[in-house]
């Protein structure tokens, strides 16, 4: 018993001695948490200016929409219902005026009274958004006029839905977090453009491309695959566009292409300017996951066509490992000669595949795919550019964010300056010019 009572003393002590506080840990912690506070205390002070400075061109826009009033008789507010917080219905007002930029300013008095929130979650319509079962946990928080909704609606990169992406947000904000996302906005507002209705085909230089959601896009293909005898489907960005001016076949297939989809943020700038905005940018590297889950849904049979040895390859492994079930039929690098393609063709055939993915550079793979469609037994082929490079993990993607401010292409020249400076720094202006003169031809002749 006696040794007893000295073992669990002397556990006592030992126990007491690692209680005692380590003075150089705690001083350490609390300059950290001095350190926080300062941070945190600091960006409150900057989003609190933020706030004020709005507010002042609120009124002043509230000034003249008054002065309007007097005049016109129109009235200076539009008044919306809203989620608020806790989903509670809750009445607020834009300006009445057509600029969203100058709209969205009466918002902030709404941030003064606390019915807003400078950041948070997207705001929602009371009687045009239908609630989901399981979506209580976002629409507890209070609306934001800085949202990461708005960002990634603008960017037409908000694949997930706006429910995803405001659970996205509120579980990774922060102070610094919510002060990058109004930095982000600021970009944003340039390429937002909403609208009513919005076309199914966007004709850019007499291409008609799709304008459509990610989730359609791939119903639309998983159909093509069920039901289509045999179809192709291209993707175009600004530097496709421009190339069509120099290649007269490329052009052609474009024409005569009836599935094409929308790449990049040049091409939404573009349609903006038509003023026929894009739903959403379609590109291959964004498109793929989605194309693989349904692939996996389908037991569709994927074959990867294109890039250099071992690219494929390696894009198989990652993509097997990422979705589970997942069947790619063969794969296959795009450095073969004119008298290797029969052979080539025999495998795809032999592997019985759906989907064809062609990575064989533009306008390569789109002439590729038309000249051996009708030798091919594929359901689908779809032409995917630098794809496998991405998937393979040979070149990097742009961050996220990159991509919701429309950076990507700035991303990739600095990747690859020597290949990239042309395609981009001159090709993204040129190509923006083009859809100026092409918009102005088309009005003289009275067709926008
Ligand atoms: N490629 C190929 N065979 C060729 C030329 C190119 O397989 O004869 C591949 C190249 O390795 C790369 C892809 O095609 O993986 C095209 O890449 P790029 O970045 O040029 O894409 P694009 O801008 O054409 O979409």
């Amino acid at each position: 018993m006696g040794r007893d009572l000295r073992e669990l003393e002397k556990l006592e002590k030992k126990f007491n001695r690692k209680q005692k506080p380590n003075i150089a840990v705690n001083i350490q912690s609390k300059i950290i948490s001095t350190g926080l506070f300062i941070i945190s205390l600091f960006i409150k002070i900057i989003e609190i200016i933020i706030s004020i400075i709005f507010v002042i061109f609120a009124v002043v826009v509230h000034f003249a929409l008054l002065i309007r009033k007097i005049f016109t008789g129109k009235p200076i507010l539009a008044r919306k219902l809203i989620f608020g917080k806790k989903a509670i219905p809750t009445q607020i007002a834009y300006f009445n005026l057509k600029n969203q930029l100058l709209r969205n300013l009466a918002l902030f008095y709404y941030v003064i009274l606390g019915k807003l929130s400078l950041t948070g979650i997207g705001i929602r319509e009371y009687n045009a958004e239908k609630r989901i079962i399981g979506d209580s946990y976002a629409y507890s928080q209070k609306p934001g006029i800085f949202n990461l909704w708005y960002i990634r609606e603008s960017s037409r990169t908000g694949y997930e839905g706006k429910l995803d992406t405001d659970l996205e947000y509120i579980y990774t904000r922060g102070y610094l977090k919510d002060f990058l996302l109004i930095l982000k906005t600021l970009p944003a507002m340039v390429y937002n453009s909403k609208k009513d209705s919005y076309p199914s085909k966007i004709n850019m230089f007499g291409i008609k491309l799709l304008n459509k959601r990610m989730r359609e896009a791939i119903t639309l293909i998983e159909r093509l695959v069920k039901y289509s005898r045999q179809e192709k489907i291209f993707f175009v960005n600004p530097d496709c566009l421009n190339k069509i001016f120099k290649d007269k076949t490329y052009y052609r297939i474009l024409k005569e292409t009836e599935y094409i989809f929308p790449d990049g943020i040049g091409i939404n700038i573009a349609a903006k300017m038509l003023n026929n905005p894009l739903l959403e940018n379609l590109n291959g590297t964004d498109m793929l996951p989605y194309l693989c889950e349904n692939a996996v849904k389908n037991r569709f049979r994927i074959f990867l066509l294109g890039a250099q040895p071992g690219v494929a390859e390696k894009a198989k492994a990652n993509l097997i490992k990422k979705f589970n079930g997942l069947q790619i039929s063969g794969t296959q690098h795009g450095y073969f000669g004119k008298e290797e393609e029969q052979k080539v063709i025999e495998k795809i055939n032999k592997s019985k595949t759906d989907i064809l993915l062609v990575a064989l550079g533009v306008p390569k793979q789109e002439k590729w795919i038309c000249g051996n469609l009708s030798k091919l037994q594929v359901k689908v082929a779809m032409g995917v550019g630098g794809l496998f490079d991405f998937y393979s993990g040979k070149i990097k993607r742009a961050p996220r964010w990159m991509r919701e401010v429309g950076l990507e292409w700035l991303y990739r020249v600095l990747q690859e300056p020597k290949r990239m400076w042309r395609r981009y720094i001159i090709g993204n202006p040129l190509f923006l010019l083009r859809v100026i003169k092409w918009k102005m031809a088309k009005q003289n002749i009275g067709e926008l």
